[in-house]
């Protein structure tokens, strides 16, 4: 390898519904390595055992594909640096903490759960930063030995320095500040033998040899943990730059609650990659010429790291959709063709589809209409048809919340998942289960007969109902106001 290349990568963790953040990052990292020639990387994160699913991996590779983005190494496709799944990585996250306890760095802590309850809850009493108090890291080390070798459970910590200032340079940014008293002495490794984020995230980069980290702003405050780390190691730290996050129009933090977040909605929803690319490249980015409208390959050819802005990006579902509106309306009925088959206007689709139809159907033109609300972006209906008979509004929109948590949940949004979700939350609510599918049937298709509504929800994916059930809530009052059951 040449020692200029430049290597970069997204690290997503398969902890959820592929994120629109995470091809937004992938994209500027993207542009960034192909402008110079440099590799491009994907890495899964999946150290926290409890909430990594492969299935979200599947899913945020499908979504990433999908967005046209590729990248030159990863768990699929191999490379000189694997594996690239850190669950496959873990002796070496384990040889590196050892390392750092070796040279001082870092030390055993036995505090037990309750005891860190308590320290911080000390802690915050006497206004100091609510982090641990880094009493372990006095233990003596024959004795600290010991009780690891007698069995006992502990962790192993990084240490701080107990004063002074890191200094966080980011191109993007001027000097950035952090005061070491605020640094958690940060848990690297778990007492079940895997590496925090932070650990793992810091070895890999290195070991991968990426140049340049472009990341989420909401990693800023990581830096000082990582910069110790670097210079614990003695290695050489990339670049990094922050990206701003996306915003809801209220410009908190984008959240699937006031927007759907999740790649696979927009392309479900008819949203092209190159106009989903497009806008997500707005979002902190301008063309020299001031162009709104663009292909990535245009984003690749122009690219200047420098060119990277600040600024609160609005994640703005109308922009979106006239960015995709440029993008159909600049290609040709061949190519639009080819799209809206490729979308939904398809055999495998239909087939999927035709299980749920095929006895209801008197002549065959009837297929589109009791399909329809399978091609819609939002379906139409009256807010009182939501209500079941003798239901109130307040307690339909609470239950139909209960019910979007209660799907959030289903890591596999199957037929019979899906139909378990709904006999749990008609049990909590005291709803028999055709008061519940009545109000959800009118919310998802917008009719008060339709096909089989498992099967249907299954077909349609869990990012389009969640967004069905949210309007369906907006329209029944929104949020649940406090007070109500
Ligand atoms: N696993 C982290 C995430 O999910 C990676 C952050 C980083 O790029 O360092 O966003």
């Amino acid at each position: 390898m040449n020692n200029e290349e430049i290597r970069v990568r997204i690290a997503p963790s398969p902890t959820g519904s592929p994120h629109v953040g995470t091809a937004y990052i992938a994209l500027f990292n993207y542009c960034f390595a192909k402008s110079h020639g440099g590799k491009f990387v994907l890495r899964i994160e999946d150290t926290d055992q409890e909430r990594s699913d492969p299935v979200y991996e599947a899913m945020i590779m499908e979504a990433l594909k999908w967005t046209g983005i590729s990248w030159d190494e990863g768990p699929d496709v191999g490379g000189e640096f694997g594996p690239y799944r850190q669950s496959e990585r873990t002796a070496i996250y384990r040889a590196h903490a050892q390392e750092l306890m070796d040279a001082g760095h870092a030390y055993r802590c036995f505090c037990t759960p309750e005891t860190l309850i308590t320290i911080r809850g000390e802690r915050s009493k006497h206004n100091l930063s609510t982090g641990y108090d880094g009493r372990c890291s006095r233990l003596e080390e024959t004795i600290s030995k010991q009780r690891a070798e007698a069995g006992e459970l502990h962790t192993i910590r990084m240490n701080v320095p107990a004063d002074g200032t890191c200094h966080v340079d980011d191109p993007m940014r001027d000097d950035v500040q952090f005061d070491y008293r605020v640094i958690d002495h940060q848990v690297l490794l778990k007492s079940n033998g895997f590496p925090t984020y932070h650990l793992a995230n810091v070895v890999d980069d290195h070991l991968m040899k990426i140049t340049h980290v472009i990341r989420g702003e909401d990693w800023l405050s990581s830096q000082p943990k990582h910069n110790l780390l670097y210079q614990y190691f003695g290695w050489q730290p990339p670049i990094v730059y922050h990206l701003p996050l996306l915003r809801n129009a209220d410009k908190s933090k984008l959240s699937k609650r006031k927007n759907p977040t999740s790649i696979l909605y927009y392309r479900e929803l008819g949203i092209i990659p190159e106009a989903l690319l497009n806008f997500l490249g707005l979002m902190a980015y301008s063309m020299p010429e001031g162009q709104e409208v663009f292909t990535v390959g245009e984003m690749v050819q122009h690219f200047d790291i420098s060119r990277m802005s600040l600024g609160g990006p609005v994640f703005d579902l109308q922009k979106l959709t006239w960015i995709n509106q440029q993008h159909l309306a600049s290609m040709s009925d061949d190519e639009l063709v080819r799209r809206v088959v490729n979308w939904r206007m398809n055999p495998a689709f239909f087939a999927k589809l035709m299980p749920l139809v095929n006895k209801r159907m008197h002549r065959l033109g009837d297929f589109i209409q009791l399909c329809d609300f399978m091609f819609f972006s939002n379906v139409d209906y009256e807010l009182e048809s939501l209500i079941p008979k003798k239901k109130e509004q307040n307690d339909t929109r609470d239950t139909l919340q209960l019910f979007v948590r209660e799907l959030e949940s289903l890591i596999r949004f199957e037929e019979s998942h899906i139909e378990s979700a709904f006999k749990r939350i008609g049990d909590m609510q005291g709803w028999s289960l055709r008061d519940l599918t009545a109000s959800v049937r009118i919310a998802i298709t917008g009719k008060k007969v339709a096909p089989p509504l498992f099967g249907v929800m299954e077909i349609l994916g869990s990012d389009l109902c969640r967004n069905r059930l949210m309007e369906a809530i907006k329209k029944l009052g929104g949020k649940k106001s406090t007070g109500t059951k």
